[in-house]
């Protein structure tokens, strides 16, 4: 099935939702499409405290208001995952699982992926990764291994800190997240941080995961049911590779528009990713209105 639009979001993320909302507001026609659920990777966070209209509250519950203010504004989502997109030279072609869009601007906001190192696919099952928010926080009396010292690896620790024991892995003896992540990490009696400790290997065992690590000359082995990486993330834009050639002409048009954590580097944050969208909606009636 081909439907025509004039603009197609991919991913409801918060870079989506403002994107979204800006369009709905200018009545510049537009589909949204994710693959999973709103929200994004917002729903992961534990406690989002910069946000600064509003208390600190889980992700998921800001993704849920996110969820109802798209609501309120008509706004559906489809439930579809953009896989290959093509340019004619007038519009994309952008197939997902379930339909073909034919769209005159497209806006990439599709976030991250986890950098998941190769020594940690042995992990198998034992990987939570990709596992959905609703799954970790289920968890319970369990012992989980977060390798990273970010941000993410502290506030997963948060999170999973309620109900199970967390020890952090980090290699290097500084770590990277905000300090008071770091103290809050401190004061738990379930959270146990281990600096200068290198993870070499990960082997799946019948109950769980052995994980063997060495500081220094000495040699650590971890009995832990599963592990988390936080080791960093890269750009999703797969679906963006028949485009690749042209896409630094696309963008310099203001025809394609990667916008939040899929654009932003390092400088991963929700009101970043927001403004962005947002940002990208104007452009693009802008763009029309010429
Ligand atoms: C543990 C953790 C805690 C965090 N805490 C905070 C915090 O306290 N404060 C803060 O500001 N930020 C926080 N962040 C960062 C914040 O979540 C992100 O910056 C923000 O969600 C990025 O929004 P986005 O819309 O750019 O991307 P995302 O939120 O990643 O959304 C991308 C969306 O695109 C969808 N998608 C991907 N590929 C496709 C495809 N091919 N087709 C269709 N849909 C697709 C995905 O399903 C997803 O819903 C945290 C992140 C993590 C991991």
């Amino acid at each position: 099935m081909q439907v025509e639009t004039d603009v197609l979001i991919a991913g409801a993320g918060p870079a989506g939702i403002c994107a979204a909302l800006s369009l709905k507001k200018f009545g510049i026609p537009f589909i949204v499409i994710d693959g999973e659920k709103i929200g994004g990777l917002l729903r992961h966070a534990n406690l989002v405290e910069n946000f600064p209209f509003l208390p600190a509250q889980s992700g998921m519950k800001v993704a849920m208001q996110l969820a109802e203010i798209l609501r309120k504004n008509k706004i559906k989502v489809l439930k579809e995952k953009a896989e290959f997109v093509r340019f004619n030279g007038d519009f994309f072609q952008v197939g997902t699982n379930k339909s073909v869009f034919s769209t005159r601007f497209l806006i990439a906001a599709t976030g991250t992926k986890p950098r998941i190192p190769l020594i940690f696919r042995s992990a198998g099952n034992r990987l939570l990764n990709e596992k959905m928010p609703e799954v970790l926080v289920r968890l319970k009396g369990k012992k989980i291994a977060i390798v990273g010292a970010g941000d993410a690896a502290f506030d997963y620790a948060g999170s999973l800190s309620r109900r199970n024991k967390v020890f952090i892995f980090n290699r290097s003896s500084r770590y990277k997240c905000a300090s008071f992540l770091f103290d809050r990490a401190g004061r738990s009696a379930n959270v146990k941080y281990f600096a200068n400790i290198q993870v070499q290997r990960t082997e799946e065992t019948a109950g769980g995961l052995r994980i063997r690590c060495r500081n220094n000359e000495r040699v650590f082995v971890f009995e832990v049911d599963y592990l988390l990486c936080a080791t960093g993330r890269k750009a999703e834009l797969s679906f963006l590779d028949g485009v690749r050639d042209v896409m630094p002409r696309l963008k310099s048009s203001r025809r394609l528009f990667i916008v939040g954590d899929a654009r932003n580097g390092i400088f991963r944050q929700m009101l970043i990713s927001m403004a962005d969208g947002m940002k990208a909606a104007m452009e693009i009636k802008r763009r029309i209105e010429k």
